[in-house]
């Protein structure tokens, strides 16, 4: 499930992300600039006019002003369950999946602290980030728990 997402949803594509989907999303790109770079993507907006174009991509309007409905609105929408979540696989900042890396090679990348009292490690192949369990990570999972009660 790929999703193109209007730039006045960032906080929304960034959940999805965190979820483990495929979203893209600048923040310079309107809802009818994504119409006419993206196909096979579902497009996700709350830009009004954009109804009435004549257009075979798929889209979800969202109607919530509060990102956590947001969210909510296009797992409901789209019938989404809790198994079809990744979580914590895709770079919240790029979009990339992430892959797991030897605590080695990371060593001089992330804070001594963290370093030394964390044991596992991933990071964005495409811009770099490095991502451990942490207590983003802890709230995340209570949010996703409260997503699909
Ligand atoms: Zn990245």
């Amino acid at each position: 499930m790929r999703f193109a997402v209007e730039n006045t949803l960032g906080k929304l594509a960034k959940w999805l992300r965190i979820l483990g989907f495929d979203a893209f999303y600048k923040p310079d790109l309107s809802a009818e600039k994504l119409m006419d770079i993206r196909t096979g993507r579902i497009l996700l907006t709350r830009t009004g006019r954009i109804r009435f174009r004549n257009t075979s991509q798929k889209r979800i309007f969202i109607t919530s002003d509060n990102s956590f409905e947001q969210l909510r609105e296009v797992i409901v929408t789209l019938g989404i369950a809790q198994k079809d979540v990744q979580l914590f696989s895709r770079c919240v900042r790029c979009n990339t999946m992430i892959r797991k890396v030897g605590k080695d090679s990371i060593r001089k990348m992330v804070p001594d602290y963290i370093w030394e009292t964390h044991g596992a490690f991933h990071s964005c192949t495409q811009c770099g980030r490095i991502y451990w369990p942490g207590s983003h990570t802890r709230r995340s999972r209570d949010i996703i728990k409260r997503l699909f009660k």
